[in-house]
């Protein structure tokens, strides 16, 4: 084991925000790929926002997305306790330390340390050699007797061996701070290493918690699978420098190092997201995929009880090539079991605005009802003599027909898609 000791400090607010889950994410990567430990510590100082569901939303978030910690709430650890409201006396300890040394006096009932002015460098492994100059003193224990979050945070990464510091760059600012501290405490500074902003996908600004996609939470709900969203993520700042985007945690693992962070900013970007999860969705065995379906299935309702259970692999087989989340797959995949599917109106009216769609279904119908064999081959067969027997393109058939059993036009799948059609009831022009 290395010497290696990260740290995720979050303060619990009740939502697992996904730049919060990348800065985890990072310092985890770090800690597996030098084989080194990575801690959980609560900075829950702020009481009131404290409360058992917002630790428990940012654990069952973590875990998710399998960034299991090594010390930390729930295992333990030599350098606990691991959340800040448990270690007052270690923060009066540490106090009495830079009182004994004349570095702090007391103004309007709070505690300020006072700053040498000297200017503060940091090696910073992402932004390179910054400086920054603390010229005024600052508050470290308020008038209401709590500690300021610059002392605490100082206080556990020394007293936590805290050897990286890997934290989001709105950080940056504070480290100056930070450092003046260290220095009173008479210890080493550690590596610290500022990762850039998480922008919204569209206009300026950090991703709030506001925009869309920004909550961990949302994914896991919405069924996105952990390791996509997590291969998504370990993107957003870091990239393995040979145009992959899709790879094995194992190998992130392996090349993910600090000097590869990227300085520039990250941009949340929902379509890649879905690439990737769709890419994921894809490599999942049949078997696998199908149970994760099944409890979006069960509460949509869509299945009929009597279902013949390889009807429903075939078409999961379908959906999986198709669909972007789990999520969709209600809104995917309706009608292969009911009559009961919504039509795509302005599609409908796209396509019923060219030729003559209702001879063409006319036409279709009748010439698979003639069918014996119902198969991939069967149907482009029946449909390219169609086209050629009237002249038309092939189009003509296909799209007034993904139309009427779907409802839809765009899963071009649908054709190719024999039993599924063989099943349908009522393949008939409206
Ligand atoms: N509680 C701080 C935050 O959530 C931690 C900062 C740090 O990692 O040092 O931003």
């Amino acid at each position: 084991m290395s010497h290696v000791r990260v740290r995720f400090a979050p303060s619990p607010t009740g939502f697992f925000h996904i730049g919060s889950a990348r800065t985890a994410l990072f310092n985890w990567l770090y800690a597996r790929h030098t084989k080194g430990i990575f801690i959980l510590r609560i900075e829950d100082t702020d009481k009131e926002r404290n409360t058992e569901d917002a630790k428990q939303i940012l654990f069952q978030g973590m875990k998710w997305l399998g960034l299991y910690w090594d010390e930390g709430p729930e295992v333990g650890g030599d350098y606990g306790p691991y959340y800040q409201s448990e270690r007052t006396d270690i923060y009066r300890c540490y106090l009495e330390q830079l009182q004994k040394i004349d570095r702090t006096y007391e103004k309007d009932g709070a505690i300020y340390f006072k700053v040498t002015g000297e200017p503060q460098i940091i090696e910073d492994a992402v932004r390179g050699r910054v400086e920054r100059t603390e010229d005024k003193d600052f508050v470290i224990f308020r008038s209401n007797g709590l500690p300021v979050f610059h002392f605490v945070n100082v206080v556990d990464d020394i007293t936590m061996g805290i050897t990286h510091v890997i934290r989001g760059e709105d950080h940056l600012s504070n480290t100056s701070k930070h450092t003046e501290l260290m220095k009173a405490f008479k210890v080493e500074l550690p590596q610290y290493a500022h990762i850039p902003l998480l922008l919204k996908q569209q206009g300026p600004g950090k991703m709030s918690k506001r925009d869309r996609g920004s909550l961990i939470e949302e994914y896991e709900q919405r069924h996105f699978l952990a390791d996509a969203v997590r291969n998504y993520l370990c993107l957003l700042g870091w990239s393995p420098k040979d145009d992959r985007e899709i790879l094995p945690i194992e190998e992130i693992i392996q090349l993910f190092d600090l000097k590869g962070i990227n300085k520039n900013n990250a941009k949340f970007d929902e379509k890649k997201l879905a690439f990737i999860n769709t890419d994921y969705l894809r490599n999942l065995s049949l078997e696998k995929f199908h149970m994760l379906c099944q409890p979006i299935l069960n509460e949509s309702k869509i299945i009929p009880e009597d279902v013949n259970e390889i009807f429903v692999h075939d078409v999961l087989k379908i959906c999986r090539e198709k669909i972007r989340s789990i999520e969709e797959l209600p809104k995917y995949c309706t009608y292969f079991f009911s009559e009961k599917y919504s039509i795509n109106e302005k599609a409908k009216q796209k396509i019923f605005k060219k030729g003559d769609p209702l001879a063409r279904l006319n036409e279709i119908l009748s010439s698979l009802e003639t069918l014996n064999s119902f198969s991939e081959e069967t149907l482009e067969k029946t449909v390219a003599s169609l086209a050629m027997t009237h002249n038309v393109s092939s189009g003509e058939y296909i799209h007034p027909t993904r139309i009427a059993v779907s409802g839809n036009q765009y899963w071009t799948w649908l054709l190719c898609n024999a039993s599924s059609i063989r099943k349908r009831k009522c393949f008939v022009p409206y």
